[in-house]
Protein backbone atom coordinates (compact mmCIF):
# COMPACT_ATOMS: atom_id res chain seq x y z
CA UNK A 1 0.00 0.00 0.00
CA UNK A 2 1.29 3.42 -1.12
CA UNK A 3 -0.28 6.44 0.93
CA UNK A 4 0.20 9.75 -1.23
CA UNK A 5 -0.47 13.07 0.50
CA UNK A 6 -1.51 15.07 -3.01
CA UNK A 7 -0.79 18.63 -2.26
CA UNK A 8 -0.56 19.75 -5.98
CA UNK A 9 -3.93 18.87 -7.79
CA UNK A 10 -7.23 19.70 -7.30
CA UNK A 11 -10.20 17.73 -7.77
CA UNK A 12 -13.54 19.90 -7.95
CA UNK A 13 -15.71 16.77 -6.33
CA UNK A 14 -14.58 17.86 -2.72
CA UNK A 15 -13.67 14.26 -2.05
CA UNK A 16 -11.08 15.17 0.67
CA UNK A 17 -9.07 11.10 0.05
CA UNK A 18 -9.87 7.96 -1.92
CA UNK A 19 -8.21 4.45 -2.36
CA UNK A 20 -7.67 2.93 -5.32
CA UNK A 21 -7.59 -1.03 -5.54
CA UNK A 22 -5.38 -2.79 -8.27
CA UNK A 23 -4.75 -6.12 -8.87
CA UNK A 24 -1.27 -7.50 -11.22
CA UNK A 25 -2.40 -8.86 -14.45
CA UNK A 26 -0.57 -12.18 -15.41
CA UNK A 27 1.81 -10.34 -17.24
CA UNK A 28 2.46 -8.76 -13.60
CA UNK A 29 1.20 -5.50 -14.79
CA UNK A 30 -0.72 -3.62 -12.07
CA UNK A 31 -4.45 -3.00 -13.55
CA UNK A 32 -6.68 -0.73 -11.68
CA UNK A 33 -9.76 -2.76 -10.46
CA UNK A 34 -12.92 -1.03 -10.91
CA UNK A 35 -14.96 -4.23 -9.85
CA UNK A 36 -13.80 -3.30 -6.36
CA UNK A 37 -13.47 -7.38 -5.42
CA UNK A 38 -12.58 -7.72 -2.04
CA UNK A 39 -8.98 -8.58 -1.58
CA UNK A 40 -6.18 -6.81 -3.70
CA UNK A 41 -2.96 -6.78 -4.78
CA UNK A 42 -1.64 -3.80 -4.13
CA UNK A 43 -3.50 -0.62 -2.79
CA UNK A 44 -2.87 3.41 -3.17
CA UNK A 45 -4.68 5.41 -0.62
CA UNK A 46 -4.79 9.28 -1.93
CA UNK A 47 -5.08 12.23 0.40
CA UNK A 48 -6.39 15.47 -1.27
CA UNK A 49 -4.64 18.55 1.10
CA UNK A 50 -5.59 21.31 -1.17
CA UNK A 51 -9.21 19.91 -0.58
CA UNK A 52 -9.44 19.14 3.25
CA UNK A 53 -7.31 22.21 3.62
CA UNK A 54 -10.34 24.22 2.11
CA UNK A 55 -12.93 21.74 4.00
CA UNK A 56 -10.83 21.78 7.36
CA UNK A 57 -8.46 24.05 7.03
CA UNK A 58 -4.85 23.59 8.83
CA UNK A 59 -6.48 20.94 11.21
CA UNK A 60 -3.98 17.92 11.52
CA UNK A 61 -7.02 16.12 13.16
CA UNK A 62 -9.24 16.11 10.17
CA UNK A 63 -6.14 15.16 8.48
CA UNK A 64 -5.41 12.03 10.31
CA UNK A 65 -9.14 10.57 10.22
CA UNK A 66 -9.40 11.25 6.26
CA UNK A 67 -6.09 9.05 5.98
CA UNK A 68 -7.02 6.47 8.30
CA UNK A 69 -10.51 5.81 6.84
CA UNK A 70 -9.03 5.56 3.10
CA UNK A 71 -6.71 2.87 4.90
CA UNK A 72 -10.03 1.43 6.03
CA UNK A 73 -10.29 0.94 2.65
CA UNK A 74 -7.45 -0.55 1.76
CA UNK A 75 -8.22 -3.37 4.54
CA UNK A 76 -11.38 -4.06 2.25
CA UNK A 77 -13.90 -1.88 4.83
CA UNK A 78 -17.03 -0.85 3.80
CA UNK A 79 -19.11 2.23 4.88
CA UNK A 80 -21.32 1.28 7.88
CA UNK A 81 -25.05 1.79 7.42
CA UNK A 82 -25.17 3.67 11.21
CA UNK A 83 -22.78 3.57 14.15
CA UNK A 84 -19.78 5.65 15.15
CA UNK A 85 -16.94 4.31 13.35
CA UNK A 86 -13.83 5.32 11.33
CA UNK A 87 -15.38 3.86 8.34
CA UNK A 88 -18.37 6.20 8.52
CA UNK A 89 -18.58 8.01 5.48
CA UNK A 90 -18.81 11.95 5.20
CA UNK A 91 -19.39 14.30 8.08
CA UNK A 92 -21.78 13.85 11.17
CA UNK A 93 -19.99 16.27 13.43
CA UNK A 94 -17.53 13.77 14.91
CA UNK A 95 -14.45 12.60 13.09
CA UNK A 96 -12.19 9.61 14.61
CA UNK A 97 -8.73 9.15 14.21
CA UNK A 98 -8.47 5.68 15.69
CA UNK A 99 -10.53 2.78 15.13
CA UNK A 100 -14.21 2.90 16.95
CA UNK A 101 -15.64 -0.39 18.05
CA UNK A 102 -17.54 -0.96 15.36
CA UNK A 103 -14.48 -1.07 12.96
CA UNK A 104 -12.87 -3.60 15.19
CA UNK A 105 -16.02 -5.69 14.94
CA UNK A 106 -15.88 -5.27 11.46
CA UNK A 107 -11.99 -6.26 11.03
CA UNK A 108 -12.74 -9.08 12.83
CA UNK A 109 -15.43 -9.89 10.66
CA UNK A 110 -14.16 -9.28 7.56
CA UNK A 111 -10.21 -11.10 8.17
CA UNK A 112 -11.34 -13.40 10.97
CA UNK A 113 -9.24 -12.17 13.92
ZN1 LIG B 1 -15.11 5.94 2.44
Amino acid sequence: MSVICNTTSYNTDGVVGRMYPYYYDTFGNAKYDSTYVNIWDVTDVYGYELVMEEEFGDNNYFHQSTYAHEVGHALSLNHPASGSAIMRQGWDGVQYTVPQTLDKTNLKTKWGY
